[in-house]
């Protein structure tokens, strides 16, 4: 009876980084549970409330902006939906907001919209026509 599970080197690395990563996923998945167990559904900043599907969009603000900051008893939490909560940190611009990567925590808003790209494209076609 000696059998032992033996782990392969190959690949162990990138076990320690996935762990890692996980870790952190979890961590931030589990302060918004928490936060979103702990208070209403509801935006803190424009009331708006949040049910079903679109829960994802409130999203977890840290008051004092500070990650690692997650006391059980939620109060350094305010629930802010995506628009609130961006407004809040383009005012401070921090690390917390910037910083986050995780999808159901803090949630990135990377989508820069570009209206006039597409128009400037145009406008270098049409070039007028030289007599
Ligand atoms: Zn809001
Ligand atoms: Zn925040």
């Amino acid at each position: 009876m000696s059998q032992k599970k033996t782990e392969t080197g190959t690949g162990g690395l990138e076990n320690i980084v996935a762990g890692v990563r996980r870790d952190r996923e979890l961590r931030e998945k589990t302060y918004r549970e928490r936060a979103l167990k702990l208070f209403p559904h509801v935006c803190g900043k424009c009331g708006r409330e949040f049910t079903g599907r679109k829960l994802k969009e409130l999203t977890v603000h840290h008051r004092d902006h500070d990650h690692e900051n997650n006391p059980p008893d939620g109060s350094n939490w305010e629930l802010l939906c995506m628009y609130c909560h961006d407004n809040e940190h383009s005012r401070h611009l921090d690390a917390e907001w910037y910083g986050a990567e995780t999808p159901g925590g803090e949630q990135q808003l990377s989508s820069v919209h570009k209206p006039f790209e597409g128009l400037e494209a145009l406008l270098k076609i049409k070039k007028p026509p030289l007599p």
